[in-house]
Parts: C-alpha cells; structure tokens; sequence
C-alpha cells in the first residue's frame, strides 16, 4: 500500500531567495512546501483571536476574496490593509508582535497560507507589492526563521511530510528545540538515526508523528496565558515559554523538560506532571515501533 502523502521529489525549490542556486539556510526550504503545505508563522499568522485551524482558514478565505478585487494600485492595496483591520478589529495575542494583513491564500486554489503581495501571486502579474507591507520587500523577501539552521535537514522532511495542513505545519516548524527533542528521543530508544524513508510508506510512522505535531493544538497541560499555536521565536523577549517550577510541584526536572517547557506547559500537580510525561513516552515509543515495522511490498 501506498500512503497518500507527497513524494520528496514533489518538493520545490525555494523561489525567492537572493541567492537561489546556494538554496536555503540549512538546505530545506521550510516556508513554501507544496500545495497545501506552507508557513506565514513569522508573518505573525498565528497572533489573531481565533488561531484554531478553522478560524484561519475563515480569516484568510475572507481576506483572499477581497484581495482578489482589489485593484493593483498603491492606494488600493493599503486601503485594502485598512479594511482588514476595520473588519478583524486590533486587539491581538502579542499587541507588539506585527500580523501582517497580506497574508492570505495563495494560488488559484488557495490551499495554503502565503503572501498576497507576492509576485508570483494571483493577480499580481509578476509585480512585487511587499515594499507596501510593514516590513518592506527586503525584509520579506531574504527573511528565514532560526529553524532553517537548528533544526536537522531528515527532521524537517518529516515534519513536512506529516503535518497534512499548512495550519498545523505553520505552527510547529519554527519550534526547533520541540521537534529536535522528540525525534532525538525516538533516536535514541532506536539507537539509530532516524531517516525520511522511516516515514514514507508507514502509516503507523506517519499517524504518530502527525500526533506530536498536533499537541501544539491541543495539549491539555498548556498555561492557559500563553497564546499558543502562536511561538515567539524572535530573539526579544516579548512571548517567553513559562518556566516549569519543579520545586512548587515537589519534583526532580523532568526526562521530557524540554518538550513539555515548549509546549508552555504549567501543571498544578505532580500527578499531572506524570501523566505529560507518559503521553509524550507512549507517543516516543509508538514512533519508535511503527518505524521499526517492516514496509509491506
Ligand atoms: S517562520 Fe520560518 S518557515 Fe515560516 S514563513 Fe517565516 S521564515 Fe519561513
Ligand atoms: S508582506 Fe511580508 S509580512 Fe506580509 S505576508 Fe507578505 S511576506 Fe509576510
């Protein structure tokens, strides 16, 4: 049987960086995969009111609409920002952290999340409109986030591989320490590296990475002040983790310490401090094992 998930050759290049033929910090390009798969996460994508994956998918359909009639002029297009704001309101998660108002669904399809200013973009006939954004086209054009340099090439294939939505793939593949952490767990009860073909071919493999991922959405132990999927990568301390107390909880630091300090976990007791800690093992070793399973010919 063959899993329904993209081959590693449908993967693109990256379109749009200043030096194409040397590619992409860390050789993977991590923001624009394939047709489904995409990041706007330093965009500020994820810092709205409502970033359940359904509610992004409502904001940016919304948002593409009324772009796609917007007219390819200067004042249009920042009369455009000024309605996105009169409808979506300012209030947001990280008031000082910038969501960019361009950001929408790209491609006559409009299946992933992507720029609206982007040349390539539908309608734009080629022209770069980003030195209208708040950043500027520079900025834009040649930014990449520290994933593209900490997190391991075979790490981040798998992670697109398995994400299935440009939501969910957006809000996990900026956070190099939490995927680095688990992989290298699973690596370490296999006592191997772990490769792109563990993934392709294994459902199990696929189902139970695509599990982790998805704790970014819906892990039970977060502090409920912190505004995840939103994950404040900069280097100014303006959304830190919250820091686990160990001490208040009566408890050594734990095997998992970083995987459950970037989920912004905060836990009232020691027995909810286990059960984490036995989620994230059941899922290291459900990986482990479907990797381990032989691929059916
Ligand atoms: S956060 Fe990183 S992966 Fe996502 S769009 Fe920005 S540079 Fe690309
Ligand atoms: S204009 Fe810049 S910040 Fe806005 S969506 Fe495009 S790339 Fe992102």
């Amino acid at each position: 049987m063959t899993y329904p998930v993209p081959g590693l050759e449908k993967w693109r290049t990256p379109p749009d960086t200043l030096c194409p033929q040397q590619g992409p910090p860390g050789g993977v390009y991590l923001c624009q995969v394939n047709a489904e798969i995409s990041c706007a996460a330093c965009c500020g994508l994820y810092n709205v009111p409502d970033p359940s994956p359904a509610g992004l998918a409502a904001l940016l359909a919304r948002r593409s609409e009324m772009f796609a009639k917007t007219p390819r002029r200067r004042e249009a297009i920042l009369s455009f920002r000024g309605a996105v704001r009169r409808i979506e309101g300012h209030t947001r998660p990280v008031q000082k952290f910038h969501h960019c108002p361009y950001i929408g669904l790209v491609e006559p399809e409009r299946r992933r999340a992507g720029c609206l200013l982007h040349p390539m973009a539908a309608g734009n006939d080629g022209v770069d409109f980003r030195s209208l954004s708040h950043y500027g086209a520079l900025a834009c054009r040649i930014y990449f986030c520290p994933a593209h340099t900490a997190l391991g090439a075979t790490y981040k294939r798998i992670v697109q591989l398995c994400a299935g939505s440009w939501q969910l793939y957006g809000a996990v593949i900026t956070e190099a320490n939490l995927l680095h952490s688990f992989f290298n767990s699973v690596e370490r009860r296999l006592n191997r590296s772990l490769a792109t073909e563990d993934i392709v071919d294994r459902p199990a493999a696929h189902e139970t990475v695509r599990r982790f991922l998805e704790l970014k959405f819906s892990w039970p132990y977060r502090d409920a002040a912190y505004p995840s999927p939103l994950h404040y990568f900069f280097k100014d301390p303006l959304c830190p983790k919250p820091s686990i107390d160990y001490g208040v909880l009566g408890v050594k630091r734990s095997r998992h310490h970083v995987i459950l300090n970037e989920l912004a976990s905060a836990f009232r007791n020691a027995a909810q401090l286990s059960a984490a800690e036995k989620l994230i093992d059941r899922l290291i070793v459900d990986l482990a094992e479907a990797v381990s399973t032989r691929i059916r010919p």
